[in-house]
């Protein structure tokens, strides 16, 4: 009898995870997930302005010998080794991946969930399309300054929008200063009108308010940064403060072996990394291997990934790729322009083609490695430790 690996989440940790083992004598591997199609999450701000299309055919970056079954994992039941899912039908299985991913979240403010037009999901991104097509010339209010809104109101600027976008705090706080003096140059120069320091504190039919009390008009584009499923909570999994899957380094649940996780739905060792493409595809691969080594009696390894940069594409003609150290921390080197656009979209494309050629040859998706993970757990653990003092002095 083949030994049964259940995968949830069909996104990129998904596929690549279930193409890695199934590439394994003996491993039977089904794939659970919503939509009958893939989606190519990197280009949703293409799809919701029209530039793009996201969906592709599981054919297309799925290994033959993977079973799909489109349904969505309702509930998680360890001690009996099984799955329910949403339509009914349970699954049992002898190894689980966890890779259900992530979707927008609504920061807790007041409208957002009524009003804003989300972008970080196919549906989301689907239903924002259709609303800018509906209202040619309506200006958009962007509200997030990391990656996705960046992407997103450079994209509708692009496009010929008016676009206002609304930061937060600061535009690209993770990229290096340079890098971002530079990504404001190029936003002015598509037209784009970026607040940085102000904050959306309620949102209305057409309308995003700021926390002075100003009104800016024009459809609210949500862009503000991910936030996980309730599945793992739901299913009694130890998970972190934010839902995501508690796993140790080498991807495996806390509270059951069996129980492996990859991308953006995990947290190992509680310091979970940047969501990302950039860490869904190799946490995908030592997930995998885990589950490959544990079956051999083999000791598994940890995670040992590293971080090369980060590139944000603003519109079709240019981007910035922002170079950073392995620990996913920027550097001052940076390619602007028509350059880093082109990079971008080489890497979009690669992304891409990683999980085909994984499908077709299991083994052939390699990702570059480092000791870096290491330090970024001993800064964990100091800031913990600060934090705790901090606590009992005050
Ligand atoms: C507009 C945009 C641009 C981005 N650009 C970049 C970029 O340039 N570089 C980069 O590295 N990252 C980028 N990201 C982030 C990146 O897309 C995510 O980090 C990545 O998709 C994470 O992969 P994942 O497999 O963990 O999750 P996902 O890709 O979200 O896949 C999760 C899958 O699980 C399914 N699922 C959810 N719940 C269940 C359930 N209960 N049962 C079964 N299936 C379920 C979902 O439908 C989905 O198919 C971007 C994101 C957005 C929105």
């Amino acid at each position: 009898m083949s030994t049964q690996v259940l995968v949830l989440g069909g996104g990129y940790a998904g596929v690549m995870a279930a193409n890695h083992l199934a590439g394994s004598d003996g491993v039977s591997v089904t794939l659970v997930n919503p939509r009958p199609q893939f989606v190519e999450r990197l280009r949703l701000h293409q799809l919701a302005s029209g530039t793009g299309e996201a969906l592709h055919d599981y054919a297309e970056v799925l290994a033959p010998t993977v079973r799909l079954v489109v349904d969505e994992a309702a509930r998680i039941d360890v001690a009996r080794a099984r799955v329910v899912l949403a339509g009914g039908d349970e699954l049992a299985y002898d190894w689980l991946v966890y890779a259900v991913g992530s979707r927008w979240a609504d920061g807790g403010v007041p409208g957002v969930a009524e009003h804003a037009l989300p972008v970080s999901t196919f549906e989301a991104a689907a239903r924002l399309r259709e609303a800018l097509e509906a209202a040619p010339d309506a200006p958009v209010v962007v509200v997030g300054g990391g990656s996705t809104g960046i992407e997103t109101a450079a994209e509708l600027a692009d496009s010929g929008r008016v676009v206002t976008l609304v930061c937060g705090g600061l535009l690209a706080p993770t990229f290096h200063p340079r890098a971002r003096r530079s990504l404001a140059r190029q936003l002015a120069r598509l037209g784009v009108t970026v607040l940085e320091g102000s904050r959306v504190t309620r949102v209305g039919e057409g309308s995003a308010v700021l926390d002075d009390g100003r009104e800016l008009v024009g459809l609210p584009v949500w862009a503000t940064g991910f936030q996980v499923s309730d599945l793992a909570s739901r299913s009694g999994l130890t998970t972190d403060a934010e839902g995501r899957l508690l796993t140790d380094e080498t991807l495996t649940s806390v509270d059951d072996e069996r129980v492996v996780g990859a991308g953006d739905a995990v947290a190992p060792s509680g310091v979970p990394l940047r969501a990302s493409c950039q860490a869904a595809l190799p946490l995908a691969l030592r997930a995998a291997e885990t589950v490959l080594a544990r079956l051999a009696g083999r000791t598994p390894e940890p995670l040992d990934n590293r971080f090369l940069g980060q590139c944000v594409s603003l519109g079709r003609r240019a981007g910035t790729f922002q170079v950073s150290h392995a620990d996913d921390t920027a550097v001052g080197l940076f390619v602007p322009g028509r350059a880093g656009g082109l990079l971008k979209e080489q890497v979009t494309r690669q992304v891409l083609q990683s999980l085909v050629h994984e499908a077709h040859r299991a083994g052939s998706a390699r990702f570059p490695s480092s000791s870096a993970r290491a330090r970024v757990l001993a800064r964990a653990q100091q800031v913990t430790a600060a934090e705790a003092q901090a606590k009992v002095v005050a």
